[in-house]
C-alpha cells in the first residue's frame, strides 16, 4: 500500500512554476532518492508534503488521508513525518537531550522521564549516548546531523523527509551520517531523500526520481534511471555530476 501518494502537485513563486503536474507514491517502507539539478524543485516537494508551503493544485495523501485539505491540522500531520535539513538546525541553547526530547514533551505530551529514556536509547543505538548532556557547539557536523535525526526519529514518525542531509558537512563526515540512513533503511523506515550522493542514492534507494524544472522526467530503480536513463534530460545531468 502507498504511504504517500502525491498527485498532480503544482506549486508557485510569484508566477514562476515550481512544481509542475508532479505525481510522486512511495510505498511502505521504501526508499526513494529524489535527484535533480540545483533549483528543480526538490526541497520545494519535501516541505510541500510537510505542509510547510502551500500548494497550488494537487493532493498529497499520507496513509489514505487526504492532508492537502486545507481543514487538515498541519501540526498533527507533522508529528507523522520527520523532516531533517540540510544545515543541522539544533537549538544551541539546549543540550542534545533537551534538544530530542522537546517536541516529544511538548507536542506529544510525554513525561520527561520517558522521553528522556526514549532520547537515550535512540542515542546509543546510534553511538552517541556519551553526548546526551552535550550541547550541539561542542559536536562535530556530523554528529550534530545524526542528533538532528535522531530528534526527528524521537516523533516515532511513518515518514522520514531527508533534505540533503549530508551536504554541509566535510567530505570525512559524510560517512557516518549515510551509515545512519542506511540503517534506518534496514529498520523499515520509509524515506524519501534528495541527495547529491549518486553512490549513496544507487545503493539505498528501492526507487531514483530525476527532477527537472518540477517535474519528474524519469524514475525507476537506481540502476536504471543512474545506470541506464532513457531520457536525454537525465543524461545530461548525470554527465554533469560524474
Ligand atoms: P532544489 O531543492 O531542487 O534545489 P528548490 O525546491 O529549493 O530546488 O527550488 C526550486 C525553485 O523554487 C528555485 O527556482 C527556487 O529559487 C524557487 N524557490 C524556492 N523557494 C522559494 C521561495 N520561498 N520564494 C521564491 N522562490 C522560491
Ligand atoms: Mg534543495
Amino acid at each position: 500500500m502507498a504511504l504517500l501518494r502525491c498527485r498532480g502537485l503544482r506549486k508557485e513563486f510569484g508566477g514562476h512554476v515550481v512544481l509542475d503536474q508532479l505525481d510522486l507514491t512511495v510505498a511502505e517502507h521504501q526508499v526513494v532518492a529524489l535527484i535533480g539539478a540545483s533549483g528543480s524543485g526538490k526541497s520545494t516537494l519535501l516541505r510541500c508534503v510537510n505542509l510547510l508551503d502551500d500548494l497550488d493544485d494537487g493532493t498529497i495523501e499520507l496513509d489514505g488521508e487526504d492532508i492537502s485539505d486545507p481543514r487538515v491540522d498541519p501540526d498533527r500531520v507533522r508529528r507523522r513525518i520527520g523532516m531533517v535539513f540540510q544545515a543541522y538546525n539544533l537549538f544551541p541553547h539546549l543540550s542534545v537531550l533537551d534538544n530530542i526530547t522537546l517536541a516529544p514533551r511538548r507536542v506529544h505530551g510525554r513525561g520527561r522521564a520517558e522521553a528522556e529514556a526514549q532520547a537515550r536509547e535512540l542515542l546509543d543505538r546510534v553511538g552517541l549516548g556519551a553526548k546526551a548532556d552535550a550541547y550541539p557547539d561542542r559536536l562535530s557536523g556530523g554528529q550534530q546531523q545524526r542528533v538532528a535525526i535522531v530528534r526527528a526519529l524521537a516523533n516515532s514518525p511513518r515518514l522520514m523527509l531527508l533534505d540533503e542531509v549530508t551536504s554541509a558537512l566535510d567530505p570525512e563526515l559524510v560517512g557516518e551520517v549515510l551509515a545512519m540512513i542506511r540503517d534506518l533503511k534496514a529498520d523499515g523506515m520509509t524515506m524519501v531523500l534528495a541527495t547529491h550522493e549518486m553512490g549513496f542514492a544507487r545503493e539505498v534507494a528501492d526507487e531514483v526520481c530525476f527532477l527537472d524544472a518540477g517535474r519528474v522526467v524519469e524514475s525507476g530503480p537506481p540502476e536504471q534511471v543512474l545506470g541506464e536513463p532513457t531520457q536525454p534530460r537525465t543524461r545530461q545531468f548525470l554527465r554533469r555530476i560524474i
